[in-house]
């Protein structure tokens, strides 16, 4: 949203870069795609027959409807160029490593919550997401990558929860009890989401395994360390 052109250069001129390289080196492409392509969704869970419910003009346009357009790329190529290609849908994904200040919903709660700042809920709060973590999502990739699907998978955590539920359960998680403060809502922010795994389930045999408290906790302790939390003694 900060650089919406570079943004959109990155999803549809890179995806025909790399395309046009797999054609000429014959490697099969796995295209990282997102629930952001089904939009503010009117079908719920969504399924990979879902189309979608996208603002064209809309904040998050520049990245969803980019990433619409690379997944039709993905799919253009294999049938004129006979590209093998594997398209994961993926849904929210949170875990060491993610950056601190990106402004998603995870990193700002564990941060927020450590430094002993409100949490900044947006309006109206009861949106739903559904998080999985990192391990569970490179664990489908890779099946994905080995199986021989070829159309579009949900990878995702089906358990879902609303925004303000996530805040209290971060305070839970990590023992610190903080404040909420209810922050304007954005604009074309999707209502609800959560993924049907039905097609990775049958497909890949794959599901997520870590739960949410597990990951949160990892998560934690990660930003911890990054935010200079944790001294030597206790690293060890
Ligand atoms: N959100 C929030 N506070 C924050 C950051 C995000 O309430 O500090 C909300 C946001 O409005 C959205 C949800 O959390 O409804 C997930 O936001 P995120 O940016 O993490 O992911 P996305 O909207 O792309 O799913």
């Amino acid at each position: 949203m900060y650089n919406p052109v570079k943004t959109i250069k990155s999803n549809t001129i890179g995806t025909i870069n790399v395309l046009g390289l797999a054609k000429r080196v014959k490697a099969r492409v796995l295209f990282a795609s997102t629930s952001e392509i089904y939009g503010d969704p009117e079908e719920h869970p969504q399924k990979e027959t879902y189309w979608g419910h996208v603002n064209t003009i809309g904040p998050r346009a520049c990245y969803d409807e980019s990433k619409r357009v690379a997944e039709t790329l993905m799919y253009a190529y294999s049938k004129r160029d006979h590209i093998d290609v594997r398209v994961a849908r993926i849904f929210n994904t949170y875990g060491p490593r993610m950056h601190m200040y990106d402004g998603r919903v995870v990193s700002n709660f564990i941060v927020q919550t450590l430094n002993g700042h409100p949490l900044t809920v947006y309006a109206p709060g009861n949106q739903t997401r559904s998080f999985m973590y990192v391990s569970d999502l490179v664990s489908g990739l890779m099946k994905l990558m080995n199986s021989n699907y070829s159309l579009p998978c949900n990878l995702g955590n089906p358990e879902e929860h609303t925004i303000l539920e996530f805040a209290q359960l971060v305070q839970d998680i990590t023992g610190v009890k903080g404040k909420v403060s209810m922050k304007k809502s954005q604009q074309d922010d999707p209502h609800k989401r959560k993924p049907d795994i039905t097609v990775a389930k049958t497909q890949l045999g794959w599901e997520p395994k870590v739960s949410l408290r597990d990951g949160i906790l990892k998560t934690t302790a990660y930003f911890r360390k990054e935010l200079g939390l944790v001294d030597n003694e206790q690293e060890q």
